[in-house]
């Protein structure tokens, strides 16, 4: 189903608010299996809000709307949707019971233009807003649903997942999502690697987004049960593997450094001449075994720039191995347009190395994702 959100709202527009619940709808639905394909956002106008609906109707599945349901006169989302679907307003008995009985607890009047609250487009399903007081709608005509949920985000984000996505989900479906993390490979070389496969996704869905430094690529599959989702996502994700599999860390929840760790079973001792610190401190937060010894960070007298590069990594590596007494000697160094990384085990020295812009603050934040997945496939 491909789906168009609409945020009603003169704040969004004026800056005064971010449209978070578009943001909120969007994953909501395509986490779901559907195709929000577009965005939009207008102000508290029944013209411009009729021309967009209008297009909106005539072009897609779904329409789903935020905003504009409360009780004064700026609120005009049904209104501006029954005037267009040709349909009356009516009165929610329920709506208007939880209404009165609200002032009654409260103890306030109630004002005339809060029964307009209860009002809603006739032969409408009603959504309950257990959080506020006007209820939401679903409206379907000609085969099209065209939803409406009020604009305070607390009210609309349960009403949209507990009462309207179900109508979404023809039956009972069971949604089931697993994100691919990656790390040390760009988010445009994940969707290279992947374009034919991101092309000719249906079920699960195939959604690579790019975090910070890594990459996740989430698979979403719909069926029965969980069990006959995951047997969804197993080919798909074992064709991806094959592809990017170098770069894959884990699943979910699972940082690299976790990750890094859980494959650690000897000593290491490190030495840091680039990221001052953070990749030492990353693996100590999951060092349960205390397996790490210590780290140094740069010092020039160690090494001389007149060494090679693999003389310099020998070097800082036994050194640090000796210091701390370690079975492993681990050693990061930049130089020109590379980061260099050098792990020492026994008499062995393994070098790996990767391009690493000039800029100081990218080669010190960006290094370590590198770094740690290289370490990972190394203790693999
Ligand atoms: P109310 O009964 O509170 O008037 P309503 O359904 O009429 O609810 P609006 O008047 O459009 O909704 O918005 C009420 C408040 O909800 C806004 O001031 C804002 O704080 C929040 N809100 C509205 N739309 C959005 C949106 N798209 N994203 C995030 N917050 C929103
Ligand atoms: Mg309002």
């Amino acid at each position: 189903m491909n789906i168009s959100i609409i945020a009603v709202g003169s704040e969004l527009l004026l800056g005064q608010i971010a449209n978070t619940n578009g943001q909120y709808l969007s994953k909501l639905f395509n986490e779901a299996g559907h195709n929000v394909v577009e965005h939009t956002v207008i102000g508290d106008n029944p013209e411009r809000l009729e021309n967009v609906l209008k297009h909106a109707i005539s072009k897609y599945d779904s329409v789903i709307l935020t905003g504009g349901l409360g009780p004064t006169k700026d609120d005009l989302t049904k209104h501006t949707v029954a005037k267009l679907l040709g349909r009356e307003l009516v009165i929610d008995q329920h709506a208007l019971d939880y209404i009165e009985q609200y002032f009654k607890e409260q103890g306030t009047e109630m004002t005339p233009n809060n029964r307009q609250q209860a009002l809603v487009i006739s032969q409408s399903h009603v959504l309950e807003n257990k959080h506020g007081m006007a209820p939401g709608m679903l409206v379907e005509q000609d085969g099209k649903h065209i939803a409406l949920l009020p604009g305070p985000p607390k009210e609309m984000k349960p009403m949209a997942k507990e009462a309207l996505l179900p109508y979404f989900l023809n039956g009972e479906r069971t949604i089931f999502s697993e994100s691919l993390r990656f790390a040390g490979i760009g988010e445009s070389k994940v969707e290279t690697e992947l374009l034919d496969l991101i092309d000719n996704q249906s079920n699960p869905t195939i959604a690579p987004l790019a975090g910070t430094h890594e990459v996740n690529v989430r698979l979403t599959a719909n069926a029965e049960t969980e069990q006959a989702c995951k047997a969804l996502i197993g080919p798909i994700k074992a064709q991806i593997l094959q592809r990017i599999g170098q770069f894959y860390y884990g699943s979910d929840d699972t940082s690299l450094e976790q990750a890094v760790m859980e494959n650690v079973n000897q000593s290491i001792a490190l030495y840091d001449g680039v990221t001052e610190g953070i990749v030492f401190s990353r693996m100590k937060d999951f060092d349960t075994d205390n397996a790490l010894k210590g780290m140094l960070s740069h010092n020039e007298q160690f090494v001389s720039t007149h060494d090679t590069i693999e003389a310099q990594l020998s070097i800082t590596a036994n050194i640090i191995k000796d210091l701390f007494k370690t079975d492993i000697g681990i050693s990061i160094l930049h130089e020109n347009d590379s980061v260099y990384l050098g792990i020492l085990k026994h008499k062995q020295l393994t070098i790996q190395s990767f391009k690493m812009p000039q800029r100081r603050n990218l080669i010190k934040y960006r290094t370590p994702n590198y770094v740690l997945m290289r370490l990972l496939n190394w203790l693999k």
